[in-house]
């Protein structure tokens, strides 16, 4: 499997794309989360710096509803569709397949929605989710071969049972959410008082941060 990240914004930044990824396995991709900024430059990597084939795109995995995770789905179903002649899959779980079923109503033609279950095999590939702590219903997401795992957070607080399910997988790619904003109260992302107190320094530094605006790595990373 390969995985790059595409964006790592927030909510309100307008320069930086906002957080997702792609992960590649075969001759597929799966899309992390398309929030209002994602298209645009899914399109840009594609048709001017030629590091993503968008007709290999048959999969959106969408965490939640918030429109830096969602905002630009609705293009995208469209021009894979009508481009491309390609149906998306859009996979989620549990209340937030919900949330999609109506917010896609209308467009149900033009894809197919997967409500995903834990450890489901999708693909030969295994999918578990992380139920995250955020404002809103939030699933991070682990996608795993034989051997090999790309793990996701999603938006969300540092969690305490985080250390043991990332435990569960040997070879791992860990991203996760993070925000410089350290006021754990007002606060709906991982920051830097509830990272501390729930993981330790080892497992801390095995963590690509993500959704903080940061420059990143934008490289294709192989596992
Ligand atoms: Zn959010």
């Amino acid at each position: 499997m390969r995985v790059k990240q595409i964006g790592n914004g927030g909510a309100f930044d307008f320069e930086s794309v906002n957080s997702s990824f792609l992960i590649e396995e075969g001759s597929e991709y799966i899309l992390f989360d398309c929030g209002y900024s994602v298209y645009a430059e899914l399109r840009k990597l594609n048709d001017y710096h030629d590091e993503i084939d968008i007709k290999m795109l048959r999969n959106v995995y969408i965490s939640h509803m918030d429109d830096d995770h969602v905002g630009s789905l609705k293009t995208l179903i469209f021009y894979m569709y009508f481009m491309h002649n390609i149906k998306l899959n859009i996979l989620s779980f549990n209340e937030v397949a919900d949330e999609l079923n109506l917010y896609l109503k209308d467009m149900k033609k033009y894809i197919d929605l997967h409500k995903l279950s834990n450890g489901i095999i999708y693909n030969g590939l295994k999918l578990d989710s992380i139920k995250t702590s955020h404002h809103v219903e939030c699933y991070g997401l682990i996608v795993s071969d034989n051997k090999n795992s790309i793990i996701i957070s999603g938006d969300t607080k540092a969690l305490v049972n985080f250390p043991e399910i990332v435990s569960r997988y040997e070879n791992k790619i860990i991203f996760h959410d993070f925000s410089e904003w350290d006021n754990e109260d007002q606060q709906v992302h991982a920051c830097r008082t509830d990272v501390d107190r729930y993981y330790s320094e080892e497992l801390q530094e095995n963590i690509i941060w993500y959704h903080n605006n940061k420059d990143f790595n934008k490289k294709w990373r192989t596992i």
